[in-house]
């Protein structure tokens, strides 16, 4: 959505004339202090100032205002810091589009949580140990983590018509096989057929369902939920792992991103759906119990079918000694499994993508 046409709007409805102005080629993409010309692609860093903390921080975007008009996707990577993947794959996805040749926008935004990347944190922000994927919409006076939140929801998932939040498993998590996913119960029939649609034309196989209604705040401290409570059909993608940076995890989220702009008709080209989706529908999850040592066990990988009760790993006092033994919580595909040693009571070690209902 552009804001120019927001305001154009409001104007227009004010005097009582016509509600539907089309958009000329003079619209301009206003990203906080980012300007973007139609017709042009523009390189900036949208500020996110400090406030009682002294801490201010940036988002480096760069924003492809098409020459003629159509929808606005967003595209998120570097929520999480340690997640290289999404970081990387944007770096080629804005050398693959023209604006001369684009009806519509594309907003990436390279690296959403800058003081993470920078300080190489996991989950959390270095300065609040905030989780920015737990954080939205955000708090204009909050802390810089929530500000980063604050300043992404209204500069930058209120323009949008469709986002994609991109992650990989994290710094020392294992993760497989790379999915997207979306909000299957929450929204209008056409918010969830139009996520659908992006899921399906990102082009990997396989799709997770997120369940909830997303009716209460807590649900929604989520990007992609916080752009569907908006309005904004919405998808994520997991693609990566360990901090490893491979072209095997690069690769899907670059044509990826280009297929579903494609799809959208925002840049021309062929889109590349998956012909084969298979659906994750609940996802069961262990949680630790203990502080201490993560000892996966032998043979144990991502993205492999594990029968309910299979052995995953144990935990050890920091002297070695077995604390517990974890194992699968229900039949399914092993999504994602902590794959380095520190473990935290509370920490989230295992997730398991069910076919079928348990
Ligand atoms: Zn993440």
């Amino acid at each position: 959505m552009y804001a120019d046409r927001k305001a154009v709007l409001s104007l227009a409805l004010a005097v009582w004339a016509v509600s539907t102005l089309p958009l000329t080629a003079n619209d301009t993409l206003d990203l906080g202090n980012v300007r973007v010309p139609r017709g042009e692609v523009v390189q900036g860093m949208i500020e996110v100032p400090a406030a009682g903390d002294g801490v201010s921080t940036s988002i480096p975007v760069t924003v492809f205002n098409g020459a003629a008009d159509g929808p606005v996707l967003t595209l998120v990577a570097g929520i999480h810091g340690a997640e290289y993947s999404p970081i990387l794959a944007m770096h080629r996805v804005v050398r693959e589009l023209d604006p001369a040749e684009m009806s519509g926008a594309v907003i990436v935004v390279h690296n959403a949580n800058l003081p993470a990347f920078q300080r190489r944190t996991i989950y959390f922000g270095p300065h609040d140990l905030k989780n920015l994927n737990r954080s939205f919409p955000g708090k204009a006076d909050g802390t810089v983590t929530e500000r980063i939140a604050h300043v992404l929801t209204e500069t930058v998932i209120k323009q949008s018509d469709y986002l994609i939040d991109i992650h990989s498993g994290d710094a020392n998590e294992r993760l497989g096989p790379a999915y997207t996913a979306y909000y299957a119960e929450a929204g209008s029939d056409e918010i969830r057929a139009k996520s659908r649609q992006m899921t399906l034309a990102f082009g990997l196989d396989t799709i997770v369902l997120f369940k909830g209604d997303l009716s209460k705040s807590r649900s929604r401290i989520y990007t992609s939920a916080q752009a569907v409570a908006l309005g904004v059909p919405s998808m994520d993608v997991e693609s990566g792992e360990l901090g490893v940076v491979d072209d095997r995890f690069i690769d899907p989220i670059v044509s990826g991103a280009l297929s579903v702009i494609r799809d959208l008709k925002i840049a021309p080209g062929k889109p590349a759906p998956t012909n084969t989706p298979h659906f994750i529908v609940d996802r069961a999850r262990v949680h630790s119990e203990h502080d201490g040592v993560w000892h996966l066990a032998p043979r144990i990988q991502a993205g492999q079918y594990v029968p309910k009760g299979t052995l995953l790993g144990t935990i050890t006092d920091y002297h070695g000694n077995p604390r517990a033994e974890i194992r699968a919580p229900a039949s399914g595909i092993l999504l994602i499994v902590f794959g380095t040693p520190p473990v935290n009571e509370g920490d989230n070690l295992v997730v398991v993508g069910m076919t079928d209902t348990p």
